[in-house]
């Protein structure tokens, strides 16, 4: 049976958002069969003669990638043995990946628990879940060599025709290290696992001898966590004012003396706000975000020019571009973007920022790259009632009227957005 879909380019947003949906559903139901399917085949051994073993099966025939195979393999045999875990598949209610690292756990006793522990968590959750259920050691610290990557050796250019283009002759750029690890063990516990720079290494090395005095043992994970200490407590400090001594107890207030944001107002957003997105969406959840966080003035700093902290809120970039096309409609959003970027292009670097006014200085690169799409085709509605009851309507990126294009709507066409 195949469903027909129109172009998705063609589709207005809510029904673009209701087909992917309902596609979702489809292939949960599919791959709930698929495992059904598949565990019955492994049954019967279905994949003798041609395959030696399952796994042979689903890579070589049916095309699936080895780690997919496996996971697929492995739930399936669960699948069989809990059909629950089948039927959790069906629902949507766990993803394969997640099932596939609770599959070796599912005992008669602990099948019912670990899956409803499990339910709408993501694979990081489920890693807690199992480190938890299933304790692992500690790891011993290590620092090892990686051994040396071999660069591929430039290809040297066949002859071609003559007056042909030249062919490239550049080597093969090194494949990049394998990603770090952060893998829980047990619970409070994890394994991290990176790949150092000779620097870094030499770094390590230094901070072991120089703290030899507090950290006698050379332990890496106390002297990792008193070096992430101090970053932690400066980063805070240089953009959020956070551990800054007040020069007085009382919060500014009254007219801005210019965009920057004094450190008792970020400071106090900061920790009012808890240092993470404040934004709420539809379903009632709080954003978990903690990282790109910015300082959005609620009421806009170009119409108020005031720094008040009651109005203004921590937002991550996505919610904070996500607030801005509410408010001025993604044709601005978008003019606004291309002409950042064409800023950007003709400018050779960015320079440094330093406060946690990302946003406000240069608001639509990171609006681009959060949104991650071009948002110039018209959407068929915003409602209002996806803001937060905090930022209803209150959004005003700084550039929009610090520095307008000649273009620009007027701030009365802006202001007459939801
Ligand atoms: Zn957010």
């Amino acid at each position: 049976m195949t469903m027909t879909i129109q172009d998705p380019r063609e589709l207005d947003d809510d029904t673009l958002l209701t087909v992917t949906r309902a596609l979702v559903v489809r292939d949960n139901d599919n791959e709930a069969d698929l495992l059904e399917v598949l565990a019955e085949v492994d049954e019967r051994r279905l994949y003798l003669p041609d395959h030696t073993s399952m796994f042979a099966f689903c890579t070589a025939e049916l095309g699936f990638s080895e780690a997919v195979a496996e996971n697929r393999i492995t739930v399936a045999r669960a699948g069989r043995r809990f059909p629950r875990v089948v039927a959790m598949r069906r629902s949507g209610a766990i993803h394969l990946s997640g099932l596939r690292l609770l599959s070796p756990h599912l005992t008669d006793d602990s099948a019912d628990r670990l899956l409803s522990q499990a339910t709408h968590k993501s694979k990081r959750q489920i890693e807690e879940i199992v480190a938890c259920h299933a304790p692992k050691p500690p790891v011993a610290d290590s620092i090892r060599k990686v051994p040396e990557r071999r660069v591929a050796e430039p290809v040297a250019a066949e002859p071609g025709p003559l007056f042909d283009a030249p062919r490239p002759t550049a080597p093969a750029a090194p494949p990049p290290p394998p990603p770090a690890v952060v893998a829980p063990l047990a619970p409070e516990r994890y394994h991290v696992q990176l790949t150092a720079s000779r620097e870094l290494r030499d770094q390590i090395e230094q901070a072991t001898a120089l703290l030899r005095h507090r950290v006698p043992n050379g332990d890496l994970a106390t002297i990792f966590g008193l070096a992430l200490g101090l970053l932690i407590d400066k980063v805070k400090k240089e953009r959020f004012g956070v551990g800054r001594r007040p020069r007085s107890s009382k919060l500014p207030e009254g007219p801005a003396k210019g965009r920057d944001i004094p450190d008792a107002i970020k400071r106090a957003v900061y920790e009012r706000d808890g240092g993470q997105c404040t934004f709420v969406g539809p379903n009632g959840s709080r954003c978990p975000e903690r990282g790109f966080i910015e300082l959005d003035h609620l009421d806009g700093f170009a119409r108020r020019h005031e720094h008040v902290a009651s109005r203004i809120t921590l937002r991550c970039r996505a919610h904070n571009g996500y607030a801005a096309e509410v408010m001025y409609g993604p044709e601005l959003m978008a003019r606004k973007r291309r002409s950042a970027q064409a800023a950007q292009d003709a400018r050779p670097r960015a320079p440094r920022r330093r406060d946690g006014e990302a946003g406000h200085q240069s608001p639509v690169r990171p609006v681009a790259r959060a949104v991650g799409q071009d948002r110039s085709r018209p959407r068929a509605s915003v409602p209002p009632g996806q803001l937060a009851p905090t930022a209803q309507g209150a959004f005003v990126p700084q550039s929009l009227a610090t520095a307008p294009e000649p273009d620009s709507p007027s701030r009365g066409d802006l202001e007459a957005r939801p």
